[in-house]
């Protein structure tokens, strides 16, 4: 489904198949030279046709535009090597670039560091086989162009220019239309889901980052943020605040949780309200037990960085308390 947002500026609304988002938002950003493409979905088959036949409609086929990617997930990531040919540019923020592609040693890595936080091996092993990053990831490593906070691009009348909003991903990455104060947002803001805050090795306090771009994206004084899912957001300065509350919320959820005593993160989890339908929580599917247990540790490494909870390491397993004050 194609809608025209603004004046040369179009939706691009991609179905993803069985998957709970229902659909990517890409956007079409119209240029003389080489239209501006902001993400792709899903490298499958269902999703290529429908992005191609939509460029189409528009006069435009995958290789006379250009790609701006907001972030490393494969329903943003995962079609864009694949359409990009003949000279075109795929703008990629650096942070998330390793984690584009990464090897079969990557999972297995992932697997280990949530059994260190208590997931059992069976779920991992399916979640980490059926992990849609895994699966409908980019088919070929690509030479991405970099982008980094404040680069500025033009297309057609439009002057657009890169915000670095880390949190959702290490390196996520919005891109505001200058002048007109509506931000291409990506995963960072998101209006009738939440956006998934989880925990990255080598970014020791994702919520944390996300709560600070948070508060800059509030600063843009934005009318208009245009999300990679779902509906538009209106009212951005309220939706930012009901983030924040969001997380304030679950942050409380996770503290009252260690009250009576020192747990592991698996062990946390399934305390914390979730917006899953399920009576018991072994029977929730491990894709979703990963994503879960992955919020519940971001959470719990915020308040590590807060000095409101405190870990360590027993026989291979991280367990938190609630720091004595
Ligand atoms: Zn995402």
């Amino acid at each position: 489904m194609i809608e025209e947002l603004l004046p040369g500026v179009f939706k691009l609304e991609v179905p993803l198949p069985h998957s709970p988002l229902k659909a990517t938002n890409c956007y079409l950003v119209s240029d003389g030279e080489r239209p501006l493409v902001i993400d792709t979905a899903f490298n499958r088959r269902e999703c290529k046709e429908a992005l191609v036949g939509m460029l189409a409609e528009l006069g435009n086929s995958p290789d006379s535009v250009d790609y701006f990617i907001t972030h490393l997930h494969a329903d943003h990531l995962g079609l864009a090597s694949s359409l990009a040919r003949n000279g075109t540019t795929v703008y990629f923020n650096e942070p998330d670039m390793p984690l584009a592609r990464p090897a079969d040693s990557y999972w297995q890595e992932m697997g280990r560091v949530y059994e260190s936080h208590g997931m059992l091996p069976r779920d991992l092993k399916v979640a980490m086989e059926k992990h849609p990053g895994r699966i409908y990831g980019p088919e070929r490593d690509f030479p991405y162009t970099v982008v980094h906070d404040g680069d500025a691009l033009r297309k057609g009348e439009y002057a657009l220019r890169c915000v670095h909003t880390p949190g959702h991903t290490p390196g996520h990455m919005c891109l505001l239309l200058e002048g007109a104060n509506v931000l291409f947002c990506g995963d960072h803001i998101l209006g009738d889901i939440t956006p998934n805050i989880t925990m990255w090795l080598g970014m020791p306090d994702s919520l944390g980052r996300y709560l600070e771009s948070l508060n800059a994206t509030a600063q843009l004084n934005l009318v208009r943020a245009l999300p990679g899912h779902r509906s538009m957001i209106d009212d951005c300065a309220a939706r930012i605040e009901e983030l924040k509350q969001h997380h304030a919320q679950r942050l409380e959820e996770v503290v009252a949780a260690l009250k009576d005593g020192e747990k592991d993160a698996a062990t946390v989890t399934p305390l914390i309200g979730w917006d899953l339908r399920y009576e018991h929580w072994d029977d929730v599917h491990p894709i979703q037990k990963l994503f879960a247990t992955g919020e519940a540790i971001a959470h719990l490494q915020h308040l590590e960085a807060c000095q409101i909870v405190s870990s360590r390491t027993d026989a291979g397993r991280v367990l938190y308390a609630l720091s004595a004050s």
